[in-house]
């Protein structure tokens, strides 16, 4: 893990370990098959290394976005990529390769795909809640583990939670360190961007972020594994977000419907809008749902209702064209806004953040602890 003299004070750490290639990409990898995904920034594509013939996932991320300069963006996300080599449920990194106008992380294939798929899948592919306590126990360690070295995720959500397999169901890989941040000896945190349905209500009202950010994240995966509707989701973004800060969540036996009440505690225990009265990552690993191997755990799925992708998949564009690989920027894009991040769950301070202004995308706060 770097230390802090490697970190701004924006929580970015700009020091990596791993050697940046300069040759090119495709003398040494071939791309197959279709693009595996993509997001805000990120075209990511399936690829073969020429000598090992393993497959591998090629994430393209342009340096430049909106006119800016991302490069240290970027060297962040690899640098937390290093410090989590030894969680087993972060994707790990292979290499990196670096043109006039990308940076290429070639990492581990997590050939299952993100678990979102089978959280909106028809009831015969979704999750059993079986299924749920196993993946959420995998999330929870590798987000117990990250939390440990002082790293917040802070976009813990169905597109960045992916699966080694589908079918037979396999383990879980957390991807996507874009807007991660350490969380020792920092300050704040600048234009941090979420994901409406998935931030938690202290991000909206511009109070400190911490590791109990991510909690509330998992309160909303969990939620929507189990029940394949997404709790917050609004008509449109201001509805989202006044449902957000309102914690207004439906646990009606309707939406939960075959599902056990230890589960439903479980959520209960993080979607909470004090971020100090959140479950800890810890905490959560010793809820009976998670422990009780003979709970009252039901074996089928509540039908799933669908939820509009936020993440779709454009069609794939040429892989010659550099300019093609990254997209443009999706409509999740909405927080832009200065945080104080503070160090743990227990050792937040209170936040002096206003009420939320129904007024978005673009927001410029700075709200110091
Ligand atoms: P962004 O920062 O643009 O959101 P992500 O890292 O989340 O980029 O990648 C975008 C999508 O690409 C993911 O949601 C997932 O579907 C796919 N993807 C990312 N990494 C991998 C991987 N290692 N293996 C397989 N698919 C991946
Ligand atoms: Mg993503």
């Amino acid at each position: 893990m770097p230390d802090c003299t490697m970190m701004n004070k924006n929580g970015m750490v700009s020091k990596i370990q791993t050697r940046i290639r300069t040759d090119h990409f495709k003398s040494n990898y071939d791309l197959v098959g279709k693009e595996l995904g993509r997001g805000k920034f990120a075209v990511v594509k399936k690829c073969v290394e020429k000598v090992t013939g393993k497959e591998h996932a090629a994430k393209f991320l342009r340096k430049r976005r909106k006119g800016e300069d991302c490069r240290m963006d970027i060297i962040n996300e690899i640098a937390v990529l290093e410090s989590a080599k030894a969680n087993p449920f972060v994707v790990s990194l292979h290499e990196v390769y670096e043109t006039a106008t990308e940076i290429i992380l070639v990492l581990e294939c997590a050939a299952g795909g993100e678990i979102f798929n089978q959280c909106v899948a028809d009831s015969d592919d979704a999750f059993t809640e079986k299924d749920v306590i196993r993946l959420a126990r995998q999330i929870l360690a590798g987000v117990a583990w990250l939390h440990h070295k002082n790293v917040v995720h802070l976009d813990l959500k169905p597109q960045n939670i992916l699966l080694t397999s589908s079918h037979p169901l396999g383990d879980i890989r957390i991807v996507d360190f874009g807007l991660s941040r350490r969380t020792d000896n920092v300050k704040e945190v600048r234009e941090i961007l979420g994901t409406p349905e998935y931030v938690a209500p202290e991000i909206l009202n511009y109070e400190p972020l911490s590791t109990a950010t991510d909690m509330w994240s998992i309160g909303v995966l969990t939620y929507v594994m189990l029940t394949g509707e997404s709790p917050f989701l609004g008509d449109n973004k201001q509805e989202t977000f006044l449902n957000v800060s309102q914690v207004n969540v439906d646990y009606s036996q309707e939406v939960f419907q075959g599902v056990s009440s230890l589960a439903i505690d479980f959520i209960k225990s993080l979607l909470v809008k004090n971020p100090r009265h959140r479950a800890t990552a810890e905490d959560c690993l010793k809820h009976p749902w998670l422990n009780n191997s003979h709970s009252h755990t039901h074996t089928g799925h509540a039908h799933p209702r669908l939820l509009p992708s936020m993440d779709e998949p454009e069609t794939s564009q040429s892989e010659s064209d550099p300019e093609s690989e990254s997209p443009a920027p999706s409509p999740e894009l909405v927080i832009v806004a200065s945080y104080t991040l503070c160090p743990g769950q227990g050792e937040m301070k209170a936040g002096r953040g206003g009420a939320f202004p129904f007024e978005e995308p673009l927001i410029q706060q700075e709200v110091i602890c």
